[in-house]
């Protein structure tokens, strides 16, 4: 099963693929990690991308496509995999489609998890993230309100850098002009499925898994 986990910027796409990966053993694939990885590592892909990142811009398509392709050339296995945080454009979408190709493989599903932005703002505006075991959480939701310990780990649990408002106003603006078309394409060959995000995180998994045991 090839599955895209789509929608807006802090929407859960993260949470939601974490979940997915881990009920179904199948592997999660999110752009955004390797890339915060490659940024941590200093590697020749992390320092061009932190400028595009922090201003809440996509990364160029070479970067991404390249990176993508590494990800998923590898893969033996027939379970498939969730790709978080790709496409995120017109282009990539087609690139990954002669990805795919290559493999005579599809995208099977797109789950697509629908937000009001001013929920959106609010939840990137609260979101804190472990810098050592990469746990995500929440000011207002998580019991971790006074600590900047992560509970699980101990790491330092910390404000993402493209977690500012400006940023968070740009990856919208992004968001609707480039990657929503996306969607489109998708929905023309009817694979998409919309799912409230407006919930809780273990309500809203429950309805993505029986999407997959259909
Ligand atoms: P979010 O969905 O919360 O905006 P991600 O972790 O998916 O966050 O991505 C963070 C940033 O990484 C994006 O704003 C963008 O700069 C970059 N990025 C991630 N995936 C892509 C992609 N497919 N194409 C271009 N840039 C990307």
């Amino acid at each position: 099963m090839i599955a895209i986990i789509f929608g807006p910027p802090g929407v859960g796409k993260g949470t939601q693929s974490a979940l997915l990966s881990e009920k179904l053993n199948i592997l999660h694939i999110s752009t955004g990690d390797i890339l915060r990885k490659a940024i941590q590592n200093k590697t020749e892909l992390g320092i061009k991308s932190s400028k595009y990142i922090n201003a809440g811009e996509l990364i160029p398509d070479e970067l991404i496509t390249g990176m993508v392709f590494d990800a998923i050339k590898n893969i033996s296995s027939d379970n498939g995999f969730i790709l978080d945080g790709y496409p995120r454009n017109i282009a990539q979408t087609e690139d990954l489609d002669k990805m795919l190709l290559t493999f005579s493989k599809k995208v099977d599903v797109v789950i697509n998890i629908v937000l009001s932005d001013d929920e959106i703002i609010k939840r990137i505006l609260g979101r804190r993230v472990c810098d050592l075991c990469g746990r995500v959480t929440h000011v207002d939701y998580g019991a971790q309100m006074d600590s900047d310990v992560c509970e699980v780990c101990g790491g330092e649990l910390k404000t993402r850098t493209d977690d500012t408002a400006e940023a968070i106003r740009n990856r919208l603006k992004v968001y609707y002009s480039q990657t929503l078309p996306v969607l489109d394409h998708y929905r023309a060959r009817s694979i998409v499925m919309d799912i409230d995000g407006n919930r809780g995180k273990e309500n809203i998994s429950a309805d993505i898994l029986a999407i997959f045991k259909e």
